[in-house]
């Protein structure tokens, strides 16, 4: 029997690991990206307790371990850069029980690195229409080309086109947040070593890091926005906001800011959630962001996206690649995702706070703590909630 052709839109990183388990099950994966290269960028994420399972079995922690970000420490300056409060990396990143931190692009290198010569990689197009039949999916391509697939995997990201496509418009799934996001690399003229520094503002937040093996920095904005209405194939027009956004602001935020006009990887978006009823209408399914986008604030979303793609993987080797496998994968990861996703409204009230009053009081409290000797106990709970959500599968162990 032929191998079950698999169309994936998207080689984020619940594309490429979709694609490498699909292929390792005796799946023929096609990824679509609507990119003309694989993505860099981004801010540097966590892989966590299930996930790490996850990666092990793909056989990538070493190259993961060996790009980790080693931040060494975290900060929280005043205006004037003076440190108010520091932390460990890992205690200010609630990572325990081995989790690893890396950047989100370098993650994607990897991934797409261990599938690039086996899957049939296509950047640069997308789907332009999709139709269902009684064996399988008729898409169109936007580059003109038509053909007939098995089956369909969004994988496309918060503004997944393939749910548009399949379920309806975005407005029926999204939950925005009322807060903006913006990453990007920016020279690293603080001369940063794997450290982090975190100015809070009224209402905005700005930070700048550095990795390990990185000359540069990278810059994380986390500010409130009610309606974050913008284009999101408008460069020029995201700056902008961000730059009203972060007007008048002190620290070093105009450097920042300055670095994003000329920046390679800029990252922009609102903070949202995504909640859906079902995540397959007959032979199309979603995975990652495009299925239940957890958000920034909660830390978790390349962890969902990996073990989402896992799942359905297994699943549809389970059942030969008969689309009743994906109602036994959403009832697999649904609650992962539900308890994933809750972190994210809780985390973003630490990272982004309304008042000058308030945030003079959580400096003194950072402050108090960071000199408290066992300030790791104290920072437990949060660490316990974080690994309470990563944890909240059992990843089912599958044949190959
Ligand atoms: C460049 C980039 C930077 C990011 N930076 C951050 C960050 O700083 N902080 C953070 O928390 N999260 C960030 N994210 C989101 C984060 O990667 C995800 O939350 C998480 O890793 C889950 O991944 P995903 O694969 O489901 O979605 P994504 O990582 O969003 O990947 C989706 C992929 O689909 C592609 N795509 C979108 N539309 C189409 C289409 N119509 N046709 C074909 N392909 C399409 C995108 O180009 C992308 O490669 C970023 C995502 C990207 C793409």
């Amino acid at each position: 029997m032929p191998a079950k052709r698999v169309l994936i839109s998207g080689a984020g990183i619940a594309g490429t690991t979709l694609a490498y388990w699909l292929h390792r099950n005796g799946f023929e994966p096609v990824v679509v990206e609507r990119a003309p290269e694989l993505r860099p960028g981004g801010y540097k994420i966590d892989i966590r307790g299930a996930a790490l399972d996850v990666v092990e079995r793909m056989g990538i922690m070493e190259p993961i371990r060996a790009a980790r970000t080693d931040i060494q420490s975290a900060s929280i300056v005043n205006a004037k850069g003076r440190k108010v409060a520091s932390l460990d990396g890992d205690t200010f990143g609630g990572r325990e029980h081995g989790d690893a931190e890396i950047h989100r692009g370098e993650l994607g290198r990897i991934i797409y690195g261990l599938t690039e010569s086996a899957v049939d990689y296509r950047f640069g197009d997308s789907i332009a229409s999709l139709e269902q039949t009684a064996d399988g999916v008729d898409v169109e391509f936007e580059s003109g080309k038509a053909e007939h697939f098995d089956l369909v995997v969004g994988a496309d990201g918060l503004h997944s086109r393939t749910r548009r496509l399949a379920f309806g418009p975005e407005d029926d799934y999204i939950w925005p947040m009322g807060y903006g996001v913006a990453s990007y690399s920016v020279p690293n003229d603080l001369g940063l070593d794997r450290c982090e520094l975190t100015y809070v503002g009224p209402n905005r937040t700005a930070l700048v890091y550095n990795t390990a093996g990185n000359t540069h920095a990278t810059a994380l904005f986390l500010w409130a926005a009610d309606k974050l209405e913008y284009d999101r194939s408008d460069r020029a027009a995201q700056v902008a906001i961000l730059r009203e956004a972060y007007a008048n602001e002190g620290w070093e935020v105009p450097k920042l800011l300055a670095a994003a006009e000329t920046t390679p990887d800029f990252y922009f978006d609102s903070l949202a959630q995504i909640a859906m009823d079902t995540l397959a209408q007959g032979r199309v399914a979603l995975v990652g962001d495009a299925a239940h986008c957890a958000s920034a604030a909660s830390g978790q979303g390349t962890s969902l996206a990996l073990v989402d793609a896992y799942v359905l993987a297994g699943e549809l080797a389970k059942a030969d690649g008969d689309p009743s496998a994906f109602a036994a994968y959403e009832t697999i990861v649904a609650p992962f995702a539900k308890a994933n996703q809750a972190l994210g409204p809780s985390n973003i009230k630490g990272m982004v706070i309304p008042s000058k009053a308030r945030i003079s009081s959580s400096m003194a409290f950072l402050a108090v703590v960071s000199r408290m000797p066992g300030k790791e106990r104290l920072m437990a709970p949060v660490v316990k909630a974080i690994h309470k959500a990563a944890t909240a599968i059992d990843l089912p162990e599958y044949q190959k």
